[in-house]
């Protein structure tokens, strides 16, 4: 099968799941997903399934990805951060909704590489940083939109501190051993709602930087 049919299928696929945001669909047709994924899962990479990536963590399942991308809402306009950059995919799809996307990875590993692609792609709205993701990025603050891909036992504070009034954060929670769900929290002028979207399973956010060995 050539890969512009795997594309098709995919977003069929995706479709059929219930995704009906034409403009989430195009973003994601429109992000070669094979140059996120190592040589060896090439072949996966139309598949509508998480992969592995280096460091021990994983690229999102399409379907979790496209649901994920909905349920924030991008418009033209928007700034958004992004917790998690790990292969670089989901802020790739953003970055074609978003005006700017602000990307935080724990891994310089997986920045690294996640930066060769935005250049090999020619993604030019998109702001990496090397950091603990936990703390958000105040420097960039506030974001009209919050995307994190790594599940949080509670939301942290710093996320709250840094929506602009407004915005829309996209969160999994691990609120027992075992159990995440994914929640969209939105903040209007009395303050932040939460709403739970359905159970989702992801890496955690974990605090601070890897050990140096
Ligand atoms: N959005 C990614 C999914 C990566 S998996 C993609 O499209 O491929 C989640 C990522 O979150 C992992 O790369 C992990 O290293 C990272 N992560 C976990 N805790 C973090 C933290 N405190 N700060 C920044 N990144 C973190």
């Amino acid at each position: 099968m050539t890969e512009d049919r795997r594309r098709l299928q995919l977003l069929q696929s995706l479709r059929e799941q219930g995704i009906t945001d034409e403009r989430v669909l195009e973003a994601i047709g429109n992000v070669p997903r094979d140059t996120f994924v190592e040589g060896p899962f090439a072949a996966q990479a139309y598949a509508d399934q998480a992969l592995p990536i280096a460091c021990g963590q994983t690229i999102s399942q399409p379907y979790i990805v496209a649901l994920m991308t909905e349920a924030l809402k991008v418009e033209p306009h928007c700034r958004v951060l992004e917790i998690g950059t790990g292969s670089g995919y989901q802020a790739a799809v953003l970055a074609r909704l978003a005006r700017r996307v602000f990307t935080i990875e724990r891994y310089a590993t997986l920045a690294e590489s996640a930066a060769k692609r935005f250049a090999e792609l020619g993604l030019t709205n998109i702001t990496q940083r090397v950091g603990d993701g936990t703390l958000g990025m105040p420097e960039f603050a506030p974001f009209d939109r919050i995307m994190v891909t790594a599940a949080a036992k509670e939301v942290p504070r710093a996320y709250l501190d840094q929506m602009a009034p407004g915005s829309i954060l996209v969160i999994p929670i691990e609120e027992r051993p075992g159990q995440q769900s994914l929640w969209r929290i939105v903040r209007d002028e009395r303050g932040f709602n939460y709403e739970h979207l359905l159970p989702v399973r992801f890496v955690p956010l974990v605090e601070g930087l890897p050990g140096e060995g």
